[in-house]
């Protein structure tokens, strides 16, 4: 029996190596025909495919359709938009600046391939470090002493790296591995020492949240949940890096994230604790002066309102912001509208001129930009 198989080389793959089984075959073909394979373009210019026998090859002209423009506003039918049982606070985050991504993501539950799900270097440091401070610290009560607290931090880095973070340990990332391992030593010094002169033990290390908001329960996981023997909690979000971004969420009053863990915090019948943003690859910790940190360094202070105000004009925005759920209005996707269809209060989530390189928050980590069209197809 004879058979055949037609081979083709894309130009982007040659400066790749080549695949074993390719590799195999090639060395079975004649040269001429490995060395000098007929072009795509020629035949399509000829229409002469004899040389691809026994396969055919059909062309034909075809209109090519321009890449799907920008749409603001998605006609979506009101019977397809069912409410989500509970709140998070991304799902908030995401209502309020952009309703079709909310739509996509959670009544059309449109979710990216594993293969997309992979994370890039720095999501698998951002886990890292997290899953860190979870052994260290996640057992709660009183801290270590600091230095007990750093070696026992690099010690589980150590042990852990080649099992929970294999594309580290490759010998290619040494440098990358070893800063890695000097900002975890960082992080850990100023999350033990604030944490320590501001007198609080760990309650926990990813803690989940409770209560309720708008009717419905809150879900989510705190980074760390920390506590004075007076009864005063802090809430300390870890993030790998941003410095420059959750230093200004926090300034600008609109850290909507560590607002709604404090709401959530509060529900259980306690003040809105204390904020802060822990930046582990700077080993910063940033705290806002309405809602300090006690024992947080001055010049980690920033100036800001306190929790309380930003969730009260985070959940009237969203509150008033929720027409478009159940009126049959169309559905905006906020950040490719004009500033000015905002609804009141939305730019607690959107910046109102961003930068001409900028996108907006709510876009950047968003699976949708091809479809609302911020991302042209090609
Ligand atoms: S890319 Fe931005 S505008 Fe488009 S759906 Fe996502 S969040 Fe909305």
């Amino acid at each position: 029996m004879k058979e055949s198989f037609l081979a083709v080389v894309l130009p982007q793959d040659l400066e790749k190596r080549w695949h074993p089984l390719w590799l195999a075959v090639r060395g079975l073909l004649p040269k001429p025909e490995v060395e000098h394979p007929p072009v795509l373009e020629d035949l399509v210019m000829t229409g002469d495919a004899t040389a691809l026998a026994p396969f055919g090859f059909e062309h034909h002209d075809v209109v090519i359709e321009p890449p799907q423009k920008s749409r603001p506003l998605w006609n979506i039918p009101t019977n397809l938009l069912s409410d989500h049982d509970t709140v998070s606070a991304s799902e908030l985050h995401d209502r309020l600046a952009c309703p079709l991504k909310w739509t996509l993501h959670y009544p059309a539950k449109i979710r990216p391939g594993s293969m997309a799900e992979l994370p890039d270097d720095h999501q698998l440091k951002g886990t890292f470090c997290h899953s860190i401070f979870e052994r260290v610290f996640g057992g709660g009560g009183e801290l270590p002493a600091l230095d007990a607290a750093v070696a026992q931090a690099l010690a589980v880095f150590d042990e852990r790296l080649p099992l929970d973070a294999a594309p580290l340990a490759q010998p290619n990332k040494y440098l990358e591995r070893q800063r890695l391992r000097s900002q975890i030593e960082n992080a850990t010094r100023i999350f033990v020492s604030t944490l320590a002169s501001g007198g609080y033990r760990v309650v926990g290390i990813e803690v989940a949240l409770a209560g309720n908001a708008f009717g419905k329960p809150l879900n989510g996981w705190i980074d760390c949940v920390a506590k004075r023997n007076n009864g005063e909690e802090a809430i300390i979000d870890f993030k790998y890096g941003g410095r420059s971004k959750y230093h200004a969420l926090i300034a600008e009053g609109r850290a909507v994230q560590l607002a709604t863990y404090a709401y959530g915090r509060s529900t259980a019948g306690g003040d809105f604790p204390a904020v802060a943003y822990l930046v582990l690859s700077d080993g910063l910790l940033f705290t806002p002066s309405g809602s300090a940190v006690h024992g947080t360094a001055q010049h980690a202070s920033i100036s800001a309102p306190a929790i309380q105000t930003v969730w009260q004009k985070f959940s009237d925005a969203v509150e008033a912001a929720g027409d478009w759920l159940t009126s049959g209005a169309p559905v905006p996707a906020r950040p490719l509208q004009d500033s000015s269809e905002w609804p009141a209060g939305a730019t607690i989530v959107l910046k109102e001129e961003p930068k001409a390189d900028e996108v907006q928050e709510v876009c950047r980590y968003c699976d949708f930009t091809r479809i609302c069209g911020l991302e042209e197809t090609t």
